[in-house]
């Protein structure tokens, strides 16, 4: 559980954390390599999310799933840009949150993860957390928390925490 104080106060920037799905760059599970392949070399990310057509959310997908489904034994077979689907390539093994509140599970998955994917109910895909939005509320609190709360430092010299 989070300290109370710390968790009220990263609530209080919550809304800031989300990137919202519109500006989200994705890609869909029928899209074939070559389409994902430009998209992620475009966009400079290292993982995007991929979507069904609806919009729910299915998996993530990168450059080296792609790559390494074009490694033969001896080339690169990059006839498979065109013959492959995202959906063979990506990862479905990705956890997500139900809302931007979830912060102490969300600070879970961002020790791992760059990002993380925030779905609803439905698993509609609603945008992602990314570390650098949540390092700013870090880095609020940090300044902030002394100043909104007292702070009382106790003496554990005689304690077996201190030991
Ligand atoms: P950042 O903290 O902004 O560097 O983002 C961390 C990661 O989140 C990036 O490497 C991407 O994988 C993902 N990401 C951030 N913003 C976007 C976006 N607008 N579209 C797709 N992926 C993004």
């Amino acid at each position: 559980m989070l300290i109370k104080p710390v968790e009220e106060m990263l609530l209080r920037n919550a809304d800031h954390y989300l990137i919202p799905a519109d500006i989200v760059a994705n890609v869909q599970t029928d899209n074939n390599l070559y389409h994902a392949f430009l998209v992620l070399t475009k966009i400079k990310y290292s993982r995007i999310p991929v979507l069904d057509h609806a919009g729910h959310f299915e998996g993530l997908v990168s450059l080296p799933l792609i790559t390494e489904k074009m490694l033969g034994f001896d080339q690169l077979n990059t006839d498979i840009l065109m013959q492959c689907r995202v959906s063979e390539v990506m990862d479905t093994d990705i956890k997500t949150v139900q809302s931007v509140g979830d912060v102490e599970e969300t600070l879970h998955l961002m020790v791992d993860n760059p990002f993380v994917p925030v779905v609803d109910s439905a698993n509609m895909f609603e945008g992602i957390i990314t570390r650098r939005e949540f390092m700013k509320s870090f880095n609020f609190l940090t300044h902030e928390i002394g100043r909104q709360y007292d702070m009382i430092e106790k003496d554990f010299s005689n304690s077996s925490i201190a030991k």
